[in-house]
C-alpha cells in the first residue's frame, strides 16, 4: 500500500491533501528541528519527542528543542536528554513547530534564531484556537484534544513506524492536555488514538504517577500556599491567587513546580472563572496569567483580548507590568465581563 494512502479505523481523519503536502516537506528532509512552546507542558514535549521518535525510525536526524528546560516530572520521558534549548548551527533542511502556532510562542528559541527561522521551510501542527499558522504546511485543528491526537492521526494516515518510545510521548500529550481524559475535548476520536498508544506498548500509569500523583512536600506546601492566600469576588465565581520568590523561598519550592494550581483553583464550589498570577525575580517586568474557567467563560477570548490565547477553558496571557499592577488590571477586566455574565 502506498504510504500516503493507509486507511486507518480512525472514525474522523486529517485533510489527505494537508498530509500529503506535510509528506512532501518532509520526505527529502535529513535533518529536522521539532520545536515545543515556551514553558513547557506534557503536550508540546510529548509530541515533539515523540514526533523525533517516529522520523529517526525513518532513518532522519531529529533535534527536539526548547526554549525552556523540561519540568522534573517529565523525566521519564524517553528521549527527553535529547532535548536541546538551542538549534545550535540552523543546519536544518525542515521545522516542525509543534503545540503553539506563532513563532513568538516559541520564545527564546525564536529571539535566537530569528533570521533562520523567518525563512525556514516550517511544518506547523497544533490544535490552538487561536492559532494563525507559522508554517508553510499549517495542520491546525482546534478539535483536537492535544496536539499529539494529531501526531497520531498522522502517523496512522500516513502509515509512519510508531515504536513504543513515540507511544509514550504521545500518550503523555494525550493524558497531559485532557487531565487524563476527563476534559469535555475528549472525544471518540481521542480514545481511538490512546488505544493506538496503548497498542504500540505505552504504559499510561509510568506517566499518571509523576504527573498527577507524585508531589514533593515542597510541591504540597506550595500549592497550599497559593490556595491559602487566593481571593474571591463576584460571589465566589471569580477567585484569584498568585505566585512569587517570597512564596516559593517560605515553601521551599522551585517555579516550575506549579502544574495545575490554577485548574485546583477552578475546581473550587462556584468558580466560573481562576486566575493565577505569577512575577518572579527573572523577569521583574511582566507577569504571567494562567485562568480557568468554566462555561460560559470563554477564557481563550479573554486572554486573545489582551494579547495571549490558549483554549476556551484554558488559556493564559503575559502582562507587561508587576505583579500588583497586572493582577488589578486583569482582576477589574474579569469582575467585569463575569457581572456581564
Ligand atoms: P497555561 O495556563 O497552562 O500556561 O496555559 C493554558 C493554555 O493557554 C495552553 O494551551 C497554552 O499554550 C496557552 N497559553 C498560555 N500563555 C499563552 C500566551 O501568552 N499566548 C498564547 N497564544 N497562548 C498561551
Ligand atoms: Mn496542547
Amino acid at each position: 500500500m502506498n504510504a500516503h494512502t493507509c486507511t486507518t479505523s480512525l472514525t474522523q481523519q486529517l485533510d489527505p491533501t494537508q498530509v500529503r503536502q506535510a509528506m512532501a516537506l518532509i520526505e527529502p528532509a535529513q535533518r529536522i528541528a521539532l520545536l515545543a512552546h515556551e514553558h513547557p507542558d506534557g503536550d508540546c514535549l510529548g509530541s515533539a519527542l515523540g514526533f523525533a521518535h517516529i522520523l529517526r525510525q525513518m532513518g532522519k536526524t531529529c533535534v527536539p528543542a526548547c526554549a525552556d528546560p523540561a519540568p522534573s516530572v517529565f523525566s521519564f520521558l524517553p528521549g527527553l536528554e535529547m532535548l536541546q534549548n538551542t538549534l545550535g548551527d540552523e543546519q536544518f533542511d525542515l521545522v516542525i513547530a509543534l503545540d503553539a502556532g506563532e513563532l513568538s510562542r516559541y520564545g527564546s528559541l525564536y529571539e535566537q534564531h530569528r533570521a533562520f527561522l523567518d525563512q525556514a521551510p516550517i511544518l506547523n501542527i497544533d490544535h490552538h484556537i487561536s492559532s494563525s499558522g507559522c508554517g508553510q504546511v499549517n495542520i491546525i485543528e482546534p478539535s483536537a484534544a492535544a496536539t499529539a491526537e494529531l501526531l497520531v492521526l498522522f502517523q496512522q494516515q500516513a502509515g509512519l513506524p510508531l515504536n513504543r518510545d513515540a507511544a509514550m510521548c504521545l500518550l503523555t500529550g494525550l493524558i497531559t492536555d485532557t487531565a487524563s481524559f476527563q476534559y469535555p475535548s475528549t472525544t471518540p476520536r481521542t480514545m481511538e488514538a490512546g488505544a493506538i498508544l496503548l497498542q504500540a506498548g505505552a504504559v499510561a500509569e509510568t506517566i499518571v504517577n509523576p504527573i498527577f500523583r507524585t508531589r514533593s512536600l515542597a510541591q504540597a506546601r506550595f500549592h497550599a500556599a497559593v490556595i491559602l492566600q487566593a481571593k474571591t469576588s463576584c460571589q465566589g465565581r471569580l477567585i484569584w491567587s498568585y505566585a512569587n520568590d517570597e512564596i516559593l523561598a517560605a515553601t521551599g519550592a522551585t517555579a516550575n513546580m506549579d502544574a495545575n494550581i490554577a485548574g485546583s483553583l477552578r475546581d473550587i464550589e462556584g468558580v466560573q472563572v481562576a486566575a493565577y498570577f505569577k512575577h518572579f525575580a527573572d523577569e521583574p517586568e511582566l507577569t504571567r496569567v494562567s485562568l480557568r474557567s468554566a462555561a460560559p467563560f470563554n477564557a481563550a477570548e479573554f486572554c486573545m483580548r489582551l494579547g495571549g490565547g490558549g483554549h476556551p477553558r484554558a488559556a493564559g496571557v503575559t502582562i507587561h507590568l508587576p505583579l500588583r499592577d497586572a493582577m488589578t488590571t486583569v482582576i477589574a477586566q474579569l469582575e467585569q465581563e463575569l457581572n456581564q455574565l
